[in-house]
């Protein structure tokens, strides 16, 4: 089958590495934008696919264990891989050398160009795209991975449900003297919370929303956000430096709820963004594309997204709800909310089970 990738962010490139490893014919366009560096944290499932994709030395560090607490309240809960019968909950890799390694995998099939427009299947012509340089290309599968960064989207007649969430991420790398080896940190600090990524060598991937206002004094002053991290996070992590500068991401919750047309595909965050709360979008992208390219083979394309993508939406609304939900319940500074949650977490912290649905749900394997 051919197939056009509109996108060369993670997920086009993903998908543009799966469709060609299953033997269809690939193009990817990408006119290579700038976009701000993250620290993923790669669940088991991305881990699978990326390894039948041959990308199995990603730089990073493996996640062993996530310690859960709430500032300034006793209580907290700890996930361990090993204490719950895993040998690790996923990696956290940084996003540059992820799309690095993708990006040389597939180079032969990436053009630097921009798509202008995309038109569906009808009923006598096979779905196509125009780029920017103003060729034509007819195709028979177009993945639309463009991040929600163009105006396809719209173009295309898709109208996303939208939700702000009045915070905005601060994304940034930091050293801290203290490392524990392979352990995040989820820190609710009543604004919203902090997660701290273990990238190896005493570096952390943080993510921290906040007021939009407070980040972007932040962003402004570092000085500032040095001094506030070290006083955020766990005391036993030492002393916090800033290792790269942040950037200031306005957190939205949109999703298109059925992302498709004939012959088209929306896939990724131009499909859905969720709140990076439990790091899951790059997961719950992926997982869609896993049920597309199983159902490609026994199906004609248009009858296999349509089932591949109900099979998926539980997946996608439930990993929805719960990041929205963990925002919002942690996103009040009240006294009391502080201290239930901080009660539940120490009571769920006993709970063997209860901490291995947790941990399965972030390992991309209940679903
Ligand atoms: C703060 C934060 C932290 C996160 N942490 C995690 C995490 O820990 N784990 C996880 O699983 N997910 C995480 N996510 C989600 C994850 O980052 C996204 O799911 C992922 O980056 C989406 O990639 P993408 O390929 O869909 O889009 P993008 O990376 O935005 O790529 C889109 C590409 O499309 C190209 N493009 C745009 N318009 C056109 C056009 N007209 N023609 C051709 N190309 C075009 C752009 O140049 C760009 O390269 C996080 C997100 C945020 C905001």
């Amino acid at each position: 089958m051919r197939c056009v990738l509109v996108g060369g962010g993670p997920i086009g490139l993903i998908a543009a590495a799966s469709l060609r490893a299953d033997g269809h014919t690939v193009r990817l366009f990408d006119p290579q934008t700038e976009k701000p560096t993250m620290s993923l944290a790669l669940a088991e499932s991305t881990l699978r696919l990326l390894e039948r994709l041959g990308i199995d030395r990603l730089p990073g560090e493996t996640l062993t264990s996530v310690h859960v607490s709430e500032k300034g309240v006793p209580g907290s809960m700890l996930l361990d891989a090993p204490e719950l019968g895993y040998t690790r909950f996923g990696q956290i890799v940084p996003s540059e050398a992820l799309e690095a390694q993708l990006s040389e995998q597939v180079s032969d099939v990436i053009e630097a160009s921009a798509v202008e427009s995309i038109v569906p299947r009808s009923r006598s012509l096979p779905p196509c795209v125009t780029l920017a340089t103003g060729e034509v290309i007819e195709t028979d599968l177009v993945i639309l991975a463009d991040g929600g960064r163009s105006h396809l989207t719209e173009q295309l007649g898709f109208i996303p449900q939208t939700r702000p969430f009045a915070r905005t991420a601060l994304l940034g790398r930091i050293r801290l003297s203290q490392p524990v080896p392979g352990r995040a940190y989820e820190r609710f600090v009543g604004t919203g919370p902090l997660a701290l990524l273990p990238l190896g060598d005493c570096l952390y991937g943080f993510v921290w929303s906040l007021d939009p206002a407070r980040a972007m004094q932040l962003v402004d002053d570092l000085d500032a956000l040095r001094a506030l991290l070290e006083r955020t996070v766990d005391p036993i992590l030492g002393a916090v430096s800033i290792a790269k500068d942040p950037v200031a991401i306005e957190l939205v919750e949109r999703w298109i709820d059925q992302p498709y047309r004939p012959g088209v595909l929306l896939l990724g965050n131009g499909a859905q963004t969720i709140h990076p709360v439990a790091g899951q979008g790059l997961n719950l992208a992926l997982r869609g594309l896993g049920q597309v390219l199983d159902a490609l083979p026994h199906d004609d394309p248009d009858t296999a997204i349509a089932q591949a993508m109900a099979r998926w939406r539980t997946d996608r609304d439930r990993t929805r709800f719960a990041s929205s939900v963990l925002e919002s319940i942690f996103d009040r500074p009240n006294p009391l909310r502080r201290f239930a949650t901080a009660t539940a977490m120490s009571v769920l912290d006993q709970s063997r089970s209860v901490k291995r649905q947790i941990a399965e749900a972030g390992m991309g394997l209940l679903s």
